[in-house]
């Protein structure tokens, strides 16, 4: 099997780009939700209570997602400082550029990455569609 190429400078910088501007938009989405809990603590109704508790708990579930991708975010950040990033974690090959590009905090290579998706557990599969919107529409 023919080996990928590494990422060049270029490819890197771009990459880079991507997961910084991905971060930003978390944190500032961050700043967001904050100020709309505040409102709503304020003119909560005790009939209300239920109905929020299930948007606080959504919610809560959002941010989690959102500190989970940040998390993994900076860890691609500092991967791209010391190297070793864009290298399947299970088979060691380049992950290559285009599959970066449309998700840099890949860990693994395509092949890889279906293989491990089908031993994946379905509530990871269910709980999966909040995390699109995040990690995989950009
Ligand atoms: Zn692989």
């Amino acid at each position: 099997m023919a080996k990928r190429k590494p990422l060049n400078k270029k490819e890197l910088k771009e990459i880079r780009t991507i997961l910084l501007k991905a971060k930003e938009e978390i944190l500032n989405n961050a700043k967001g939700q904050e100020s709309f809990c505040l409102d709503k603590d304020e003119l909560m109704d005790p009939l209300d209570e239920a109905s929020a508790n299930i948007e606080a708990q959504r919610e809560l579930r959002m941010r989690n997602r959102e500190v989970f991708y940040l998390k993994k975010i900076n860890k691609t950040l500092e991967r791209i400082d010391h190297e070793g990033y864009g290298e399947c974690e299970e088979c060691g090959l380049h992950i290559g550029f285009v599959r970066l590009k449309a998700r840099p905090t890949a860990e693994l290579c395509i092949a890889c990455k279906e293989e491990n998706e089908m031993v994946e557990n379905s509530s990871w599969k269910r709980s999966k569609s909040l995390g699109v919107a995040l990690n995989e529409v950009r």
